[in-house]
């Protein structure tokens, strides 16, 4: 890609509409009031974008419900032709979606590009889904009477999604959405509502109509949800965030029994056996680790190798993320972006001291910039040990811890000793091994000789403390549908 301008980055941020989208309109907050979204790898503000108040997001619930009956009875096929469409969009306005991403999030943008073709990957495969919903037919055991089943949209929903990939969390709430009938309200993380704001555009002139997709920024996440969530019109919220957050919305959500999807923390192991290829367990390590800045819920969090090989693991991984170039994610050959914000980078700090305090080494260099932005250095630490903070807890920033394991139970047992479980990434050539370990992991997804998981036509999700629910494949449109059953006498 050719170097991007000043010019070029300020007109894609300036093209993006600035306001809430509520029942096909676009419009200010009531009273007016705008929030700055910043750029983290300069920390000074790109624009203003509305601050939805209590009333705004309620006016979107309210939209959301008027519009319910008749997108419910609209015909499959127009629903996925809408998708489809979307897709098209998405792919065709590909190299301006990415630098917005990249200006409001902070990732380099061939990783934004990357995002974009996933973030679409959903609409495509609802597309191809919003026909494929289904019932049964059958006699019942006694011959007494037929069963019917049907599939139907449970009705309005409530989508929160994350800052840390902006696009496709939201893609794969709103494609299974869509396709199944439901009409909803987005709420996008607020340090990066431009991309979302992008895609409810994108929706709009593919065709959706007004009401069945609206969406508001807000500074104040709680305030603006927690009526909707306490709305006995509500019918289904999906979060895309940390446990913590996730937790309490779970606790919400009980009063009106909602449906609830839950896409939570992680803490991925990487497990690197004696028999595994070392040059793609390092390739991997370098996807699974550095995909995003470490910004991932599924991010390999910290990686188990067998004492036999641990040495050489570490130097090789440590000179590939010692040598990976930080800057603007805009800039010709940058690796590594910032992390979203001084918060963030305050945490993976404070990790990383904690577990040198423990006696963990740093394989790399560790100096920090003191230029603007929230840059912080591909850092790789060995002999970390048990009790250091960083194999309990998420990182969420480009920091590799690394302990050796002894023999397979010790490497399982290390792996499952974590309350979350979204991910495990196992690196072997042993068959039996393989499918040893991947049975006995405590997770909802296995990266097997490979550092990536995420797929449009996979189920992802997580057990444990990472949540419930899952997004994409044949199972995504479920979480949208619920199951009706006529007894019907014959
Ligand atoms: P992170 O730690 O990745 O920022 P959060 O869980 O804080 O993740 O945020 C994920 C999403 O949830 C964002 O859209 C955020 O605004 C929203 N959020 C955070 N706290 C609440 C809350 N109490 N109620 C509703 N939404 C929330």
């Amino acid at each position: 890609m050719s170097t991007i301008t000043p010019t070029q980055e300020q007109d894609v941020v300036q093209r993006v509409p600035k306001g809430l989208f509520i029942g096909g309109e676009w419009r200010d907050a009531t009273g007016g009031a705008t929030l700055a979204v910043e750029d983290p790898s300069t920390g000074e503000a790109l624009c203003e974008v509305a601050d939805a108040t209590v009333e705004d997001a309620s006016a979107a619930l309210d939209a959301a419900c008027a519009a319910q009956a008749e997108w419910a009875a609209t015909a499959p096929r127009e629903r996925g032709e809408i998708l489809r469409r979307a897709w098209e969009r998405l792919v065709e306005r590909q190299d301006e979606l990415a630098l917005l991403m990249t200006l409001e999030m902070g990732k380099p943008v061939a990783e934004s590009r990357a995002e974009i073709a996933y973030a679409g990957e959903f609409l495509r495969w609802f597309a191809e889904e919003a026909v494929r919903i289904e019932g049964r037919w059958a006699t019942a055991p006694n011959g007494g009477m037929r069963m019917l089943t049907m599939r139907q949209p449970v009705g309005p929903c409530l989508l929160i999604t994350p800052w840390n990939f902006p696009m496709a969390m939201g893609t794969r709430k709103i494609g299974p959405a869509v396709a199944a009938g439901c009409t909803m309200v987005v709420k996008p993380a607020k340090q990066t509502p431009l991309s979302m704001l992008a895609l409810a555009q994108i929706l709009e002139e593919a065709g959706l109509p007004g009401g069945v997709l609206n969406v508001f920024t807000s500074r104040s996440a709680s305030k603006t949800t927690g009526p909707l969530i306490d709305d006995p019109r509500l019918r289904k919220l999906s979060f895309t965030g940390s446990t913590e957050v996730g937790r309490q919305l779970m606790g919400q959500a009980s009063k009106n029994l909602l449906r609830v999807s839950m896409e939570l923390g992680g803490n991925a192991p990487f497990l690197v056996f004696e028999d595994a290829d070392l040059d793609a367990a390092v390739e991997g390590a370098m996807v699974a680790k550095m995909r995003n800045i470490g910004e991932a819920c599924t991010a390999a969090n910290r990686f188990h190798v067998h004492a036999s090989v641990a040495d050489e693991f570490a130097r090789r991984l440590a000179e590939r993320m010692g040598a990976l170039k930080s800057g603007r994610g805009s800039e010709d050959g940058v690796e590594v972006g910032p992390l979203i914000d001084d918060d963030q980078r305050g945490k993976v700090r404070e990790l990383v001291e904690d577990a040198l305090e423990r006696g963990a080494r740093r394989l790399t260099d560790g100096a920090e910039s003191d230029g603007r932005g929230y840059f912080y250095p591909p850092t790789v630490l060995t002999d970390v040990p048990q009790d250091a903070r960083m194999l309990r807890e998420e990182i969420f920033g480009p920091v590799a811890p690394i302990a050796a394991f002894a023999d397979e139970d010790e490497a399982i047992a290390a792996a499952n000793r974590t309350e979350f479980g979204l991910v495990a990434y196992v690196f072997t050539q042993s068959l039996d091994r393989a499918i040893r370990v991947i049975e006995q992991l405590e997770t909802g997804m296995v990266g097997l000789n490979q550092g990536l998981v995420s797929n449009a036509a996979a189920p992802f999700g997580g057990v444990k403390q990472s949540g419930f629910g899952r997004e994409g494949g044949a199972e995504g449109i479920d979480e949208y549908l619920s199951v009706k059953y006529a007894a019907i006498k014959a």
